[in-house]
């Protein structure tokens, strides 16, 4: 699908939620990284899944029941061409990032490693990128190794490389911090863990919003997406792994679908990537997944990035401006995140009192507790944007935030 040039106006337009009001004001939706809002297109895709399509997929004979399979299966083969991942049969539908990576939690590591076995992980990592391992640590006996960040919120590449052993089996990296928007020198990560014999998942939650990403350029094992944070459903995700490691990975769950054969003796099981799908899945999910993945292909991914880049650099310079304001995360590889302290006034206090202006932000730990464990703080405000933001939006905020400051005085 060809990109069509960047008309922010039209843009807006797509997305029917941006003309909501919050608290008698419109609404500023700057919680992308949370979850990002959905196109018309997306969700007029479910809508007539269910009102016209509703059908279930692989079991059926009848019209419907074909026709949602090959509904389905065709977002499979998008999603394979949006990766540019070599076959379809390396594209794993899951809940979501969180599943895809307990499912090479349980399915790959657990049979592969053994005690003594290290895998090394940054400290910038979501929980869902962290607590994985920690089980498998405690059930193995392997070692779980962290490579530090510094007050920029950047890797420190030469500490991770002194992590790297023969030992080390398995390297997990998110690509794009969530909570500082640091983007991480994954190519360089993968080959150096690469070098030293381990495999390496990619966790692309916050990456395949905001640029391309090919999976056979950067030699990934595993990488890892959720749809609702590409404008798609929640409740859906992609697990991608090179198809010579699913072969041999153990199915994740049992159930209809995953099989080709079952006798109370003996179960077969299906061929890839149906081995790793059982149960019904989320059919309405995978379609809706799919015209997002059209709606960005055609906003153009480059064309998000040097628009997205603008808005970062406008939000970074607004922010700055406020004498009170302290930004988290100031690494030079970064996109739309701006976390940041207000002197004197808690992030809960600061994201309610936005909210009463119609400025959707998010406070917390936002999933990365050692993030927050670094920088000695208990959590940040964030503003997370995305391509149908505005600098009018920025400009909201700021206002907010000047309001939220006249209170506290
Ligand atoms: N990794 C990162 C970097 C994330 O931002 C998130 C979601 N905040 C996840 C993983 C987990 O995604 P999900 O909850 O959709 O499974």
């Amino acid at each position: 699908m060809n990109s069509r040039s960047f008309d922010i106006t039209a843009i807006r337009k797509d997305f029917p939620i941006l003309n909501t009001e919050v608290h008698g004001k419109s609404l500023v939706y700057l919680d992308n990284a949370a979850t990002t809002l959905k196109p018309k297109t997306v969700i007029d895709t479910v809508n007539k899944y269910y009102s016209a399509g509703t059908a279930n997929v692989h079991r059926g004979l009848h019209y419907l029941s074909e026709q949602a399979t090959t509904n389905f299966e065709n977002v499979r083969e998008k999603i394979r061409a949006f990766l540019n991942a070599e076959k379809t049969e390396e594209i794993v539908f899951t809940k979501g990032a969180t599943e895809a990576i307990n499912l090479v939690a349980y399915s790959y590591a657990r049979k592969f490693l053994k005690k003594g076995d290290e895998i090394v992980i940054s400290e910038m990592e979501h929980h869902s990128n962290i607590v994985p391992w920690q089980i498998l640590r405690d059930t193995l006996g392997i070692t779980l190794k962290i490579a530090p960040i510094n007050d920029d919120g950047e890797l420190i590449f030469e500490e991770f490389e002194k992590l790297l052993t023969p030992k080390t089996k398995l390297v997990g990296m998110v690509y794009i911090s969530n909570s500082l928007g640091t983007i991480n020198p994954v190519k360089k990560v993968i080959d150096a863990a690469h070098h030293a014999g381990a495999a390496v998942l990619i966790d692309g939650a916050q990456a395949v919003c905001h640029r391309r990403v090919d999976v056979r350029e950067l030699d990934c094992d595993f990488f890892v997406f959720s749809g609702h944070k590409i404008c798609g459903p929640t409740g859906i995700g992609v697990l991608y792994a090179k198809e010579h490691l699913l072969e041999t990975m153990d199915p994740y769950q049992g159930g209809g679908d995953m099989i080709a054969n079952v006798t109370f003796e003996k179960t077969t099981y299906n061929v890839l990537p149906h081995r790793f799908e059982a149960g019904t899945p989320h059919i309405a999910g995978v379609i809706g997944l799919g015209a997002a993945l059209d709606y960005i292909t055609s906003v153009g991914l480059k064309n998000i990035a040097a628009y997205e880049k603008e808005l970062l650099e406008y939000g970074t310079q607004k922010l700055s401006e406020v004498k009170t304001i302290r930004l988290i995360g100031t690494a030079k590889e970064k996109t739309c995140v701006l976390s940041f302290l207000f002197e004197g006034i808690h992030a809960h206090d600061v994201g309610t009192l936005v909210d009463e202006e119609g400025v959707a932000i998010r406070t917390g730990h936002h999933c990365t507790q050692p993030v927050m464990q670094h920088f000695g703080i208990p959590a940040t405000s964030r503003a997370s944007l995305a391509f149908y933001n505005t600098k009018d939006d920025i400009d909201r905020l700021i206002t907010a935030l000047d309001k939220t400051r006249r209170i506290f005085n």
